[in-house]
């Protein structure tokens, strides 16, 4: 009877402990972003920490000797659609599988790149070695985007978008959709 007791007593503090590391643990998800509601209106400016990274990025290639141009930064609802239809109903080739709200330049939390060659002509050509390193000059960029937290198109699976970068702070597409957006210290977003 006596060891029954212990054994509950256990159990008790066992789960109230969860329960405190489950609080914990939304608190937690909670400080890192808002929510602005479904009427939320998306963003017309690069998120300010996806526009300092994306900075760096720039600074630690010249450093390397290679030119980055950002091309694309955040796209409204609109342009998003009129790019969807590149390749279906408009001619040109599929640049992107995402409608309007669909993709992270809508909002503000990813980029576009390519580089700038010798000549100043911008180019995609992912082979281009400009530094003369014996690597890719296209995929020495990636590295360092991945290495300052930015997600690289050129990893994924079914659609590599090599030029994209994009930064999510642990938010989906339809958390952003429901008007969740993410929270930065030293900042009032
Ligand atoms: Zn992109």
């Amino acid at each position: 009877m006596k060891r029954n007791r212990k054994d509950i007593t256990a159990w008790i503090i066992i789960i109230l402990f969860l329960v405190m590391l489950f609080f914990l643990y939304n608190q937690l998800k909670t400080d890192r972003y808002v929510d602005q509601g479904n009427e939320a209106p998306l963003p017309e400016s690069l998120d300010p920490v996806v526009t300092e990274k994306t900075e760096k990025l720039v600074d630690q290639a010249a450093e390397k000797n290679i030119d980055v141009v950002i091309t694309e930064t955040v796209r409204s609802h609109e342009e998003q659609d009129a790019l969807y239809e590149q390749g279906r109903s408009k001619k040109g080739s599929i640049v992107t599988y995402a409608e309007g709200g669909e993709s992270y330049h809508n909002y503000g939390l990813a980029v576009d790149y390519a580089l700038r060659n010798h000549n100043g002509k911008i180019i995609w050509n992912t082979s281009y070695d400009g530094n003369n390193n014996g690597e890719s000059d296209w995929f020495e960029v990636a590295d360092i985007a991945k290495e300052l937290g930015f997600e690289w198109g050129g990893d994924w699976s079914n659609f590599k978008d090599y030029p994209h970068l994009q930064m999510d702070f642990g938010l989906s597409i339809d958390q952003l959709k429901r008007g969740l957006r993410p929270k930065h210290e030293n900042s009032d977003q």
